[in-house]
């Protein structure tokens, strides 16, 4: 079982009806003080920090004394108190557990109590974090600014940034750096040189040159377009020489029929639609076989071509095509302008 299966298992049999929601983060090597941190916070929304920092088990016994004339021996019974005790303490320690990468997991695989196995984390990686202050420590105090070692100009672990001395002026401008043209064209988004003059003069934004360079290549590359697809359609000169088919989906909202998706049929001479609703991609070639005997039936005629995308839905579809000869003209991969016709059908029905 995974930690969460297991999780549900302990939820369900402690009659706890509650769920601690996940803290986000995983410990690992470099977050010991934030999982901690989050640990904590997440355990006292539910008044559970106790069984990690400083748990108090009810005893495991209740004993019976005797009234005071009878001679009968005391009686000692489970304590119904610490069963369920235990069973909290059960829970919070899986939950820690779901809290820790594989690689920390194993640390704490002996671990029978929620204590004992933040204890153990806590002497792993608190033992990290120190090496690791003291390291930071020992590389600030070979840095040095001016004379002074950077560690004696840290005030409570912070870098203090010292104010400007000079009071002349209540203002203090920190930089002052003019931008040219180009720069301006690249901060604000790429747009037309008549935009960005206009914004330069009107907000007199501090500019170092007044010539933009001719040709940006990003904006070339950004604004370029295919060419478009030169018309070669040769309408067909009978109904049902031509379908085109194409299938929209999955759609986010399910039909009150449980539908999904929907197939399509576009005769190429009379550009009449058939549509079909479907559950699922794989009713695509029963629905054509449907559809073929329709026409057969209604119209007395057969499809000769069928032309679609090289879509999954499609490929079943393929043989069956073969084996009753009807030619499968496929377009190429990416280039919806080859199928435009039920594209342009399926833009109008998405709408
Ligand atoms: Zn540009």
């Amino acid at each position: 079982m995974t930690t969460p299966q297991i999780l549900a298992a302990a939820i369900a049999s402690s009659n706890l009806n509650f769920q601690i929601p996940p803290i986000g983060i995983k410990l690992s090597r470099e977050n010991y003080s934030l999982w901690k941190t989050n640990v904590i916070s997440a355990l006292e929304c539910f008044e559970l920090e106790s069984f990690i920092l400083d748990p108090k088990p009810p005893s495991a016994v209740i004993r019976t004394e005797p009234v005071a004339p009878s001679t009968a021996a005391a009686t000692e019974a489970p304590n119904p108190e610490f069963i369920t005790w235990k069973k909290k303490d059960r829970f919070v320690l899986l939950w820690l557990k779901s809290t820790l990468t594989e690689k920390c997991l194993a640390s704490v695989a002996r671990s029978t109590s929620a204590q004992q196995a933040w204890q153990t984390l806590e002497r792993t990686f608190q033992a990290q974090t120190r090496a690791n202050r003291m390291a930071m420590k020992h590389r600030l105090q070979t840095l040095t600014k001016g004379s002074s070692s950077m560690l004696l100009l840290l005030d409570g672990g912070l870098y203090r940034l010292f104010p400007p001395t000079n009071k002349s002026s209540s203002v203090t401008a920190l930089s002052g750096v003019r931008t040219s043209m180009t720069g301006w064209h690249n901060r604000l988004a790429h747009p037309h040189e008549a935009v960005l003059r206009r914004l330069i003069s009107t907000f007199h934004l501090p500019i170092s040159s007044h010539s933009l360079s001719s040709v940006c290549e990003s904006c070339q590359l950004g604004k370029s377009r295919r060419l478009p697809f030169v018309s070669t359609h040769m309408p067909c000169n009978k109904p049902f020489d031509l379908i085109y088919s194409d299938v929209w989906g999955p759609s986010p909202t399910l039909s009150i029929n449980g539908n999904r998706y929907f197939v399509m049929f576009v005769d190429d001479h009379t550009k009449f639609i058939w549509i079909y609703f479907l559950s699922a991609k794989s009713q695509v070639l029963q629905t054509f076989i449907n559809f073929r005997q329709m026409i057969k039936t209604q119209f007395n005629s057969d499809i000769k071509q069928l032309q679609t995308d090289w879509g999954g839905e499609y490929r079943p579809v393929s043989t069956y095509l073969h084996s009753c000869g009807i030619n499968h003209r496929i377009s190429c991969p990416s280039t919806s302008e080859q199928n435009g016709v039920v594209v342009g059908v399926r833009n109008t029905l998405q709408l």
